[in-house]
Formats: structure tokens, sequence, C-alpha cells
């Protein structure tokens, strides 16, 4: 069953793509500390952190938006068949995604927009499908909405277009590059088909209350999208937050963010507007229902899921 919630307006489900129950904190975590779970593992929930095991629960999805007459989608997870070696959970998939979209009555040609957080292969894939031997775009209607700045720098580490001023000294020396081909494969082939529109990351408004925000860090301009409807705000975050942990411990990087120090300064900026605003938090990587609210405690932040429309009919 689908995870819904209303934001003003806004119809919001999650698409599911994958679940998993095994990840190692200390892997996501590279700098993880023993005190990080001894102190806020309690305040962690079972559905996402194991206590007797230890593992970590997260997943991939995107999250569908209905709202003033668009059908939107923001991220598309994964892909089937993308060639993902580097990353063996993501890697060569064969998952029902688009039968849970058709499930809540979108077909692919029926999405107008497709808004990305940024180009990482567990955001972009389900832009394309693999039909008679090319990758295609699988919502043919769709315009889709990525930083220009994103595409230029994937463009460039695919060997396809050099980005010689690419990554800004500003953001300090990158960690790792992102994985190959991802844009190769998930972007080029939309972008060849006149669907691709590149934007300047800004906040202006790209649709009727949805705007960009920057966040950079986990990718070299990786954005925060946000959607304003009748007084009412949601913040798809991407990939600044993780983990419920790091809502508790936002000083610990992931090991998938190239750029460290901009990576930790998004992440705060994020949850001050999050819980100053009191808008719902849609995350890509959370296990449970995957949204909820971000509050402040004693100089920090704490995480709360919030039930979905569905868990309130069960
Ligand atoms: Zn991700």
């Amino acid at each position: 069953m689908a995870d819904s919630f209303r934001v003003g307006d806004a119809l919001i489900t999650r698409i599911p793509e994958l679940r998993w129950d095994d990840t190692d904190p200390a892997v996501l975590y590279p700098d993880l500390d023993a005190a990080a779970l001894r102190d806020h593992g309690p305040s962690l929930s079972a559905g996402s952190y194991n206590r007797a095991t230890g593992r970590l629960a997260q997943g991939t999805h995107s999250w569908l938006v209905r709202h003033a007459g668009l059908t939107i989608l923001v991220d598309t997870a994964t892909g089937n068949g993308k060639s993902l070696p580097a990353a063996p959970k993501l890697h060569d998939l064969r998952t029902p995604y688009l039968d849970h979209l058709r499930a809540v009555g979108v077909a692919p040609e029926q999405v107008d927009l497709v808004l990305i957080s940024h180009i990482h292969a567990d955001h972009v894939g389900w832009n394309t499908s693999w039909r008679d031997g090319a990758w295609v775009p699988t919502f043919p209607n769709a315009r889709h909405l990525y930083s220009a700045i994103e595409a230029r720098y994937g463009a460039s580490n695919d060997g396809l277009a050099p980005a010689p001023d690419l990554p800004p000294a500003a953001l300090g020396p990158p960690d790792h590059p992102p994985l190959p081909l991802v844009y190769r494969d998930s972007m080029q082939p939309v972008i060849a088909a006149g669907l691709g529109q590149a934007i300047v990351v800004d906040g202006s408004e790209v649709a009727e209350g949805l705007s960009f925000h920057p966040t950079p860090g986990h990718s070299i301009d990786h954005a925060s999208i946000r959607l304003r409807s009748r007084g009412e705000e949601a913040w798809f975050m991407g990939d600044v937050l993780h983990h419920p942990l790091q809502v508790y411990r936002p000083d610990l990087r992931s090991g998938y963010c190239e750029f460290i120090a901009p990576a930790e300064r998004s992440r705060r900026w994020l949850l001050a507007q999050a819980a100053d605003s009191g808008g719902l938090c849609f995350s890509t990587h959370f296990a449970e229902t995957s949204a909820g609210h971000v509050r402040r405690r004693d100089g920090g932040f704490t995480w709360q899921f919030a039930p979905s429309i569905e868990d309130a009919q069960r």
C-alpha cells in the first residue's frame, strides 16, 4: 500500500523501489563514533534502527506530487537494468516501480514534470528505460528539471564534454567523483529527446509553489526542493540526510557525500529551515513512511516520522 500525505492542496505519494534493513552504520557514516548510537539510538524507532543487529533500515523511492493540475515526480530512484557494479544494491535491478506508479493511477505518459534534486544513480535512474537496444525516456511527455551545473559536471565526468571550471574552488576538493555512466545512461537520452531543462538553483519558482534551493555538498549543486501550497510547506530533502540518525548528529557525513564540509553546512541549513517552518520533510533514503518533522531540542534537532493517510486508515 502506498504512503500518501496532504500538504495544502498537494497530494504526495511515495512510489517505492527498494527497502533494506542491513546498512552498517559505520559504512554509511565513515566518521561514526561510539557515542552516536549510544546517545541517539534510543531516539530512533525500531523501523529505522534494529537494536538487536545494530543495523539501519533504508530504501529508495520517488515522491509523486499531484498539485495545481500537474503530475510531478521528485527524483526517479535507480531504474531497472542500470549498470552500477560499484553499488551492488543498485546494480542491474528488476523492480516493479512503474507498476507501483500505475497502481496509484499514473501512467508514465501522464507525468508532466520530473524534478531532480541531484544527478546521482539512485535519483535519476527511472528517467530512462532500456528499449530496443537503447536508453529512452521513461516519461516521454515530462519536462525534466535539473541543475545546469550538475549536468555539466556529469557530462564532464562521463567524458562527453569537458567542464574545466568544475568543481568550483569554493566547494573544496571532492572526496570522490560521482558514479560513472549515470549522466550518459540516465540524463543524456532525456536531453537528446528535448525533454531536459537545465536550471539555476537559486530558490526561484519553477512551477506553481515549487522551488529549488541550494544545498551543495552531497553533490556539486545538490538542490532541496520546496513546495508551498495554501500556507503549508513541504521539503524534499534529496540526500542532505540519509538516515534519521543524521538529524541528531548533522556533523556525520555519509560516505556518499562528495564535498564534505559544504554537505554539513547544507545539512544544518536545511534542518533549521525545516524546523522553523514546521514543514513536512520528505526524505529519499529513510525507511518507514520516509516523511516526518524536524524539531529543535537542546540546541540540536529531533526527527519524528509522520503517519501517512493510509496509516490512519489501517
Ligand atoms: Zn541517494
